[in-house]
């Protein structure tokens, strides 16, 4: 992946930027957090084993964008943060990366975490069997996005999901809730909007999540990571309908 991953998901995301005006504030930040992330990933690349200290230089740039690009009050929080020792972040980030603190997502630990978390973790973490559970089979965390894409040597669009930390995707069974394992189509609403035909909600009725879908056979230049999160006429619809998000994107949505 790597290289073109990280050109194809800013182009991407600068395009969107400009055909969906409400969704340009997130969507800058989240470019300039996906370039600091692009500089973790390629200073990492060529480190055997590389540990979670080696994320330390990053913190100072990460604070320095968040106070620049971020929503107000994680631009604050930035600002408050700027005199925080190393052992601090360190330990943070460890505790992280351990699973060993959360239930806060959204939250000003969660997201410096989870941007510098991502990049380390698609370096790290090993390919894991291709289970069909709804969570990701390298890295354990829940799923992002679902992505639909067409398989020539199939008769329907295969879905797979990508992964909130390591960006793994894996095959996944289209009429399943991947958060609870809910199979009855009945309990497994389906919806979309007419302003972004290509993408749409997949919630369930019984756990009362959602996840958004993208379908590249639709759109073939979506990037689904840049396109779930500039999409937020679906988060505004899925929380009138009563869902609540599998896992958050870098906007906190
Ligand atoms: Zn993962
Ligand atoms: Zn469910």
């Amino acid at each position: 992946m790597k290289t073109e991953l990280w050109q194809r998901r800013l182009c991407r995301a600068e395009h969107l930027e400009a055909l969906w005006p409400c969704a340009a504030a997130p969507l800058r930040f989240f470019r300039a957090i996906t370039t600091l992330q692009r500089q973790v990933h390629q200073a990492l690349s060529g480190v055997v084993a590389p540990q979670l200290e080696a994320l330390l230089p990053f913190v100072a740039p990460l604070l320095s964008l968040v106070r620049r690009e971020g929503p107000g009050p994680l631009a604050e929080e930035a600002t408050r943060r700027q005199g925080w020792p190393e052992a601090a972040w360190a330990a943070l980030l460890a505790a992280r990366w351990t699973g060993a603190s959360g239930d806060d997502e959204g939250s000003p630990d969660w997201l410096f975490s989870q941007a510098l978390l991502q990049p380390y973790a698609m370096l790290i973490t090993a390919e894991g069997a291709a289970a069909a559970t709804g969570c990701c089979p390298r890295c354990g965390r829940p799923p992002l996005v679902s992505v639909l894409s067409e398989e020539r040597s199939s008769d329907g669009r295969v879905r797979t999901l990508l992964c909130s930390l390591c960006g793994a995707q894996w095959r996944f069974p289209r009429a399943v809730c991947p958060a609870c394992g809910q199979q009855q189509p009945g309990r497994l609403p389906r919806f979309c909007i007419e302003e972004v035909p290509w993408m749409g909600v997949e919630g369930c009725e019984d756990c009362g999540c959602y996840i958004k879908s993208v379908d590249l056979s639709r759109e073939p230049d979506a990037d689904p990571v840049a396109d779930e999160l500039g999409a937020l006429p679906l988060d505004v619809f899925a929380a009138e309908q009563g869902f609540h998000k599998l896992a958050l994107n870098l906007a906190g949505l």
